[in-house]
């Protein structure tokens, strides 16, 4: 197969475009893919400190390098915080390439724990918690996302930038129709809306257009050392089934994971609507963080895990 544009050795076959692209094509379009994202929904602005949320592995070590190249022409300070769930035999033998990787692109890391955040690893929450129902990934996602918000917020950044890639956000949405939770969709989004509160860092996904398999292609290409392990609870999520049901649709109709995004983005601003009139937010009476609740969600799990 060759390259539709220079008829070079092509490495991929875009079949949701109908066209086949050599390495360096490929390359130049997935980059040129995330800056039109970054440009079509205003992501960043010249100057600002972003705090990339980094796992070691592919989606965020490509956003990682790929903000950086963009740093330089918009005077942007880049910065990574990682997240250690303290999961025995995945995320303690990646963390060492994760470090090399933020030194040779001159990037700050921030290390951030479960057990010093939280007060247990990810490991001892699924094993002892008493709520059977709640899964691994339940936890960490609330988690994560409470210990990467308050980094950001001490370090100063101005946004969190997180690798969501176009698979991650076709999988959010079908999950949320899916169980009947729409007004969760209002997180979805290049610009995710958790609620206007000074003491939450917006964050963007400036890879919601590349499809997933097109971030490990390039890792790949580029000849990054990342982790292309799965976490090993990711098996017991809902979200697995979502995927199955998506890959097999998009590989019967070509372009469906990007039609169900469009469609979603067109009704994205009167979810978000509904949400911000709903959603009053007041400060936890637990921890003082704001939320639209009494207790906030991170409280109200880790009770559960004491
Ligand atoms: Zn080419
Ligand atoms: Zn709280």
């Amino acid at each position: 197969m060759k390259c539709t544009t220079c008829e070079k050795k092509a490495v991929i076959e875009r079949i949701y475009e109908g066209r086949a692209l050599c390495k360096d094509h490929f390359l130049k379009s997935v980059e040129k893919t995330i800056s039109k994202t970054i440009r079509d929904n205003n992501l960043l602005k010249r100057g600002e400190h972003i705090a990339v949320g980094f796992s070691g592995g592919k989606d965020s070590s490509m956003l990682l390098h790929t903000l950086k190249k963009l740093s330089k022409a918009r005077a942007l300070k880049i910065s990574a915080i990682l997240v250690d769930e303290g999961i025995k035999n995945y995320r303690d033998v990646s963390i060492p390439d994760a470090k090399k990787f933020c030194e040779n692109l001159g990037i700050k890391l921030h290390i951030v724990s479960f057990k010093k955040g939280i007060g247990k690893t990810l490991d001892d929450m699924v094993t002892k918690n008493k709520d059977k129902t709640l899964k691994g990934c339940t936890y960490c996602g609330v988690f994560r996302r409470k210990l990467i918000n308050e980094k950001a917020r001490e370090i100063g950044a101005d946004k969190v930038a997180i690798g969501h890639n176009l698979d991650d956000e076709v999988q959010s949405i079908m999950a949320n129709y899916l169980r009947g939770d729409i007004l969760r969709g209002s997180r979805i989004g290049a610009k995710a809306f958790v609620a206007e509160d000074k003491k939450f860092v917006p964050r963007i996904k400036p890879l919601r257009d590349v499809p997933e398999k097109e971030c490990a292609l390039y890792c790949i290409l580029k000849g990054f050392n990342v982790d292309f392990g799965e976490c090993p609870y990711a098996s017991e999520s809902f979200r697995w089934s979502v995927r199955d049901v998506v890959n097999d649709l998009e590989e019967k109709y070509p372009g469906t994971k990007f039609s169900i995004l469009r469609t979603f983005d067109r009704i994205l601003p009167a979810i978000q609507k509904t949400a911000k009139t709903k959603g009053k937010i007041e400060k936890c009476t637990s921890c003082n963080e704001p939320t639209s609740r009494a207790i906030c969600k991170a409280c109200e799990l880790k009770k559960l895990i004491q």
